[in-house]
């Protein structure tokens, strides 16, 4: 579903992402944990393009991602991206916020987009809040709301950057949750996280970054288990 070959990127003289080769299965969930400042959520944001790359090529689905222009929106409506920060449309209902992307990108009719909206509040367990504003929410609900919105767009991959790294802990579970059943159901999913019981209980493979490199890629049990590399053993250590 989603193929990394040879992907390099920096910022200024700083080599963010150094050759990076990583391959996503249709229906794989990859949990891509590290150091802080270790290129992940720039690994994330150039799956859709939010970043450019300087050399290495991204497929989506068979397709070379696109350089610029009109095809950008239509692959952000392919790659749904949920980050720490739930970047909700304030002044729009959790209604709007589902309809406003189908219908403006998918051109989906307004009763249509209502209809799949709901469908998809009732999955994230939020069918109810349909017609609340965002700061009406918990971070919780706002997450969840965020994903359906990603959701809402029909995505072929669902990137993931902390989602839950801004809530209390007592929301996270029901975020990792929607999370778990959405996997389950056979979302190809990429998600950055801190949770290594999510990493352990639902990823299908763990890859570890170090210094904008790809060190380990491994089944979870396997990587928390018996980390092969020292820089990984390390990172455990100071995690776990
Ligand atoms: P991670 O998500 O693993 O913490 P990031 O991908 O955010 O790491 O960052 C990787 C490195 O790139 C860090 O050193 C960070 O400071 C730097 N960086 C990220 N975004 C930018 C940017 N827009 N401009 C300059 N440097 C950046
Ligand atoms: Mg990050």
């Amino acid at each position: 579903m989603v193929v990394l070959k040879g992907v390099n990127k920096h910022f200024g003289s700083l080599h963010v992402l150094r050759d990076i080769d990583l391959t996503v299965d249709r229906n794989e969930v990859v949990v891509l944990i590290g150091p802080s400042g270790s290129g992940k959520s720039t690994l994330c944001r150039t799956i859709n393009r939010l970043e450019s790359i300087e050399s290495g090529t991204i497929t989506l689905d068979g397709r070379p991602l696109p350089e610029e222009g009109r095809p950008l929106a239509r692959l952000r409506a392919e790659v749904g991206m949920v980050f720490q920060s739930f970047n909700l449309f304030a002044h729009k209902t959790v209604l709007d916020n589902l309809t406003l992307g189908p219908i403006k990108v998918r051109k989906l009719g307004k009763a249509e987009a209502e209809k799949r909206a709901r469908e998809l509040l009732d999955r994230v367990g939020l069918a109810d809040q349909a017609d609340k504003f965002p700061a009406q929410l918990s971070g919780g609900q706002q997450q969840r709301v965020a994903i359906a919105r990603s959701l809402a767009m029909d995505p072929k991959v669902m990137l993931f950057d902390e989602p839950t790294s801004a809530l209390d802990p007592e929301m996270i579970n029901e975020v990792l949750e929607v999370m778990r059943s959405l996997a389950a159901e056979g979302m190809t999913m990429i998600v950055v996280t801190h949770e290594m019981g999510f990493a352990r209980s639902a990823a299908n493979r763990v890859v570890f970054m170090a210094d904008g490199q790809i060190v380990e890629v491994r089944p979870p049990l396997e990587f928390f288990e018996s980390p092969r590399s020292e820089r990984a053993r390390d990172f455990l250590s100071k995690i776990l």
